[in-house]
């Protein structure tokens, strides 16, 4: 039977199949463990808590140490399941086994793995055993605690009323699922995560949803003022009513609830309650056993509590003075832990992640890391076009924080950036701040994950869809891929892309034009270095018929020098501009890039003709290092396209963007300080 199905009756179950094996095998576990357990030697790794995180552990238990006996306790009523996905059950996009986390309990190599469905009421770290619910004890090496959190209920008047509900467990989730097919009007409490998963879940035809927040935004914690607002928008536009800004002050009804009163005064009349309030830790064990605590369980950076033997994982411990609400650290605390329980060399310490959130409301992408507040010394850069919203916060040049509004494609390699600490460039953040990309084109992450409207080709603007397009209908190589798409055939640079997109990891052809490439790029690349590092020479002796200097030195010679530079430098960018403006898209592309070479070429030897090499002072010493830096960086470039096809597609794509943006980069100040070496020539 469907999900839906069972979301509409309000129960949910786990296969027959999968209720069976799991019971026969807990109990052939319990008949071994009462005959055992007496005469074991190896005792077993524990660990309390069947949630997501605990089955992780268990996992990866297994996984480094298939012949380690590992028992794993929960107290629900349910077989382990992904909590995650309890919102998409109850919406109905999943059937309830999408969630089952039974094939990670029960594998092939699973046979000293046993699964408790009982409660561990105590645990006595001192002589290392755990007691369940019926009185049994058990001896335990190292004890896991993954015991997670629990719904934090407000201290109102109220909140024990009928129709008053929690969003936290699959017993949660099934009464929600019965709920809402009466509820004509549910008030979810809470705009966080959680809340506006719940609100979007409840949602039904006959069911209106508002969702009530003390903040005055939604994501308050996690959102900046704009993205919370555009979020707003969209939750209203999918006929989710927000009321911000005031906090609860009461539940209204005698036996069941029939509204709630805001810290304003106003009344909201409603049948169902859905409080997304926030968690706690389930750290009582911890606590009564006299182990370290705060929020959470206490722990270091090798997961381990205040008991040598007892290590504490997930939304129940304490890390840092930090306890994360998601399920991602949880996840690699568990790996940490177990690693540190069967390794017998050096530590592996766990350090706190850059929290991220994702999420998707109705279609619309919602994206934010490192949260909203930031201390004054933060710099900000903001983008804003057609519903999109993206802000990058950073402190001395590294990403501290994203905030995003719809698809980002840089997102995992922006994350990547910021996780690695490495420092962005200015003229990153002003390519930024214009075009709403911080990576140059194709750098962002893996081709493969790029949007279907992303560019691929920007000379014949083909999209990343119509290239998976026509490789789905058939054009298997680069050569039949361009000639059907056009791809690839202006400047060649997008080829890797292709070749990404083909999978295809063969050097690529060579490309057309190398010989002016190569002898062009040399000649301007030996005199680009000379004129940094040496000038041309003046005479010995006057007694000459021709002197040399006169041509740096004579006032008209000057002029016809300077001029030549000036036009054989604006032409030569204009034939670079052939790539950007498709009216310009006439005769081949290679043709075009040899005269932007051999142009550049003359123009250098105008400048060494116009001032003799020398670098000047001040502003002309500013201009003839840019100027220079600009050829070589061009000649590099041109280089790299030259020989790339001797290396590997990825190889070939990192090196020309390199070199690219390089020869960008000083291009950049060059008409400026053109301007006004012009300026001090002739009006000063
Ligand atoms: C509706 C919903 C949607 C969510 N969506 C996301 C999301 O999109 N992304 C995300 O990253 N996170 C999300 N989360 C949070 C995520 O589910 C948690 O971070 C994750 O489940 C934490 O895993 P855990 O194993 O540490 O704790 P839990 O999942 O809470 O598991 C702990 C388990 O231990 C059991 N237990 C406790 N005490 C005992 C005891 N004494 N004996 C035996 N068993 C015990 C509990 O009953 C529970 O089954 C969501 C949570 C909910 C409720």
């Amino acid at each position: 039977m469907a999900a839906c199905d069972h979301a509409a009756c309000g129960a949910f179950f786990f296969s027959q199949d999968e209720e069976s094996r799991m019971n026969q095998a807990q109990q052939a576990y319990i008949e071994h463990a009462v005959v055992d357990d007496a005469a074991a030697t190896a005792l077993p790794v524990i660990i309390v808590g069947a949630g997501p995180v605990g089955v992780h552990a268990l996992k990866e238990l297994r996984q480094s140490d298939p012949s380690l006996e590992v028992l794993i306790y929960g107290d629900e009523d349910y077989q382990p399941y992904n909590r995650v996905q309890l919102s998409g059950l109850l919406a109905g996009q999943f059937k309830v086994s999408d969630l089952s986390l039974a094939s990670e309990l029960w594998s092939e190599s699973s046979a000293n793995t046993r699964f408790l469905r009982t409660r561990i009421t105590a645990i006595d770290p001192v002589n290392k055993t755990v007691t369940d619910w019926s009185g049994d004890q058990r001896r335990f090496s190292k004890l896991i605690l993954a015991t997670g959190s629990r719904p934090f209920i407000p201290a109102v008047a109220g909140v024990d009323l009928v129709g008053v509900y929690t969003f936290r467990d699959m017993a949660d989730a099934e009464k929600l699922a019965a709920r809402r097919v009466q509820s004509t009007h549910t008030v979810v409490l809470g705009a966080g995560l959680l809340g506006i998963e719940a609100a979007r879940a409840m949602q039904r035809h006959n069911t209106r949803v508002t969702l009530v927040d003390h903040n005055p935004h939604p994501m308050f914690r996690q959102l900046d003022a704009k993205a919370g607002a555009m979020l707003a928008e969209e939750l209203e536009a999918r006929d989710i009513a927000l009321l911000l800004g005031s906090g609860l002050r009461m539940l209204l009804g005698t036996r069941a609830v029939e509204g709630i009163v805001l810290r304003d005064g106003s009344c909201i009349a409603c049948d169902t309650v859905v409080l997304a309030t926030g968690i706690r830790p389930n750290r009582s064990l911890a606590q009564d056993a006299g182990l370290a605590f705060g929020r959470g369980i206490t722990v270091n950076r090798r997961m381990q509590t205040s008991a040598e033997d007892v290590y504490a994982v997930g939304e129940c411990c304490e890390c840092d003075g930090e306890v994360f609400g998601i399920v991602a650290p949880g996840f690699e605390q568990a790996s940490i832990a177990v690693r540190n329980i069967i390794s017998k060399e050096a530590p592996t310490a766990y350090r706190s992640p850059q929290l991220a959130t994702s999420l998707k409301v109705a279609g619309l992408s919602v994206f934010s890391m490192g949260g909203a507040d930031h201390p004054a010394s933060v710099r900000s850069f903001t983008w804003q076009r057609q519903g999109k919203y993206r802000r990058l916060t950073l402190i001395a040049g590294r990403i501290v924080s994203i905030n995003a509004i719809g698809d980002w494609p840089e997102l995992a390699a922006l994350r990547d950036l910021s996780k690695k600490g490495k420092w962005i460039a200015p003229w990153r953040l002003w390519q930024f701040q214009s075009s709403g990309d911080l990576l140059p084109a194709g750098a962002a992450n893996d081709v493969e994950s790029w949007p279907a409207e992303a560019i691929v080709c920007n000379c014949n603007s083909v999209s990343a869809g119509q290239i998976r397009g026509a490789i789905c209908a058939g054009s298997g190589t680069l050569a039949t891929l361009t000639a059907c798409t056009q791809a690839g055939s202006g400047c060649g640079s997008c080829q890797p892309l292709l070749q990404e997109l083909l999978h295809d990891s063969s050097p690529r052809q060579k490309v057309a034009g190398t010989v002016p490439l190569n002898i062009a790029g040399f000649i301007a690349l030996v005199l680009a270095v000379s004129g940094l590092a040496a000038y041309l020479p003046y005479p010995d002796t006057v007694q000459l018929p021709w002197r040399w200097d006169e041509l740096w030195r004579n006032t008209l010679l000057k002029q016809i020098s300077g001029f030549t530079v000036l036009g054989l430098c604006a032409v030569s960018l204009l034939l670079s501009l052939r790539k950007r403006i498709p009216k310009l898209q006439f005769g081949q592309f290679t043709h075009w890039r040899s005269a932007h070479v051999v142009l550049t070429t003359l123009a250098l030897a105008a400048l060494a003709v116009h001032t003799g090499f020398r670098l000047g002072d001040h502003l002309n010493m500013l201009l003839m290092i840019t100027f220079l830096a600009l050829v070589v960086a061009g000649c590099l470039l041109a280089f790299s396209i030259a020989w790339e096809h001797k290396l590997n597609p990825r190889q070939a794509r990192t090196i020309r963007s390199a070199g690219l943006w390089s020869h960008l980069l000083f291009s950049w100040p060059l008409p400026a300080l053109l301007g006004m070496h012009i300026l001090k020539t002739y009006y000063f």
